[in-house]
């Protein structure tokens, strides 16, 4: 597995592959890598003949009150495990290489990015939907692999690649979860031992719902009502930044569940802040 910092280099070397007719796959990461990152990286070694990952904290992802500083990053230890899973190429650029002094150019979907984690995280997506734009112009690649768990992230992300016409496929993974059904995240190293027993609650809290939708109930306040319900009783550090059903494909919040829908969260326990969904269709 190559490792390179250098922007221009990843450039040569990547548009080099796809225009030999290769098909490359991009797994783009912040790094700290779990078992979540792992599946992407998989399904981009089956479905690609070169598999890039990138890893790259992107600051302007960060509001300025956020975890920028304080994030997770374990170098060493992610290169093993790209390298384990098949990657060709480790793209690990620094911040400056990313972003000149005077960078003035954002990409952004505002109709798309102002509720959910958009009304907490207002800079998030524009950096999130420009940091990937510009990982795409350098990387080209055939397929893109991004979790399901941001779902607000992904539905984006589609709709950029959609309205830009950028040609790459998005490839949506499933969420990995541990045995107790918490979501793997890097943030999930900031949790307590209190805070981990009780973190499983935010995904049962969420498949209560899913299963009185399952028995014919569609009314969005009444699920909301019963997850939060659960929650009080069960998760009584949490405090839950906003719950929501929403339209599968454009992000609105939805009264009555009649077709694709996502329920989805954010839940501040102690220092960390978890996202986790789930569909009812
Ligand atoms: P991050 O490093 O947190 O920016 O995540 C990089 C990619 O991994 C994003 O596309 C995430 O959606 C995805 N990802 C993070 N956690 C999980 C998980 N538990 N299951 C599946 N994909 C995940």
């Amino acid at each position: 597995m190559q490792i390179i910092a250098d922007p221009q280099a990843v450039q040569s070397l990547c548009h080099a592959w796809r225009f030999a007719g290769q098909r490359t796959a991009l797994a783009p990461t912040m790094g700290y890598l779990h078992a979540g990152h792992e599946s992407l990286i998989r399904k981009a070694r089956e479905m690609g003949d070169r598999v890039i990952v990138s890893l790259f904290v992107n600051p302007s992802q960060f509001g300025p009150n956020e975890d920028l500083a304080a994030y997770p990053r374990d170098f060493k230890r992610d290169v093993t495990i790209a390298a384990s899973l098949g990657a060709d190429l480790l793209f690990a650029p620094a911040a400056d290489s990313m972003y000149a002094p005077d960078h003035a150019t954002w990409v952004e979907a505002p109709h798309l990015a102002q509720g959910l984690c958009g009304r907490d995280r207002p800079v998030h997506f524009r950096g999130v939907c420009t940091v990937v734009a510009k990982l795409f112009q350098l990387v080209l690649p055939t397929f893109a692999f991004f979790g399901e768990k941001d779902c607000q992230q992904i539905t984006i992300l589609r709709r950029m690649v959609r309205d830009l016409n950028m040609p790459v496929t998005i490839v949506g993974c499933p969420t990995v979860r541990e045995a107790d059904g918490l979501a793997l995240s890097s943030r999930n190293a900031y949790l307590t031992p209190a805070e981990r027993a009780v973190a499983p609650q935010i995904y049962a809290g969420l498949r209560l719902a899913k299963n009185l939708f399952d028995q014919g109930e569609t009314d969005a306040a009444a699920l909301e009502a019963a997850v939060r319900r659960h929650w009080e009783k069960n998760l009584a550090p949490g405090r839950v930044d906003y719950l929501s059903i929403v339209d599968k494909s454009d992000l609105q919040p939805l009264a009555r569940v009649d077709g694709p829908a996502v329920m989805a969260t954010a839940v501040r326990l102690g220092k960390s802040r978890l996202i986790d969904n789930i569909e009812l269709r």
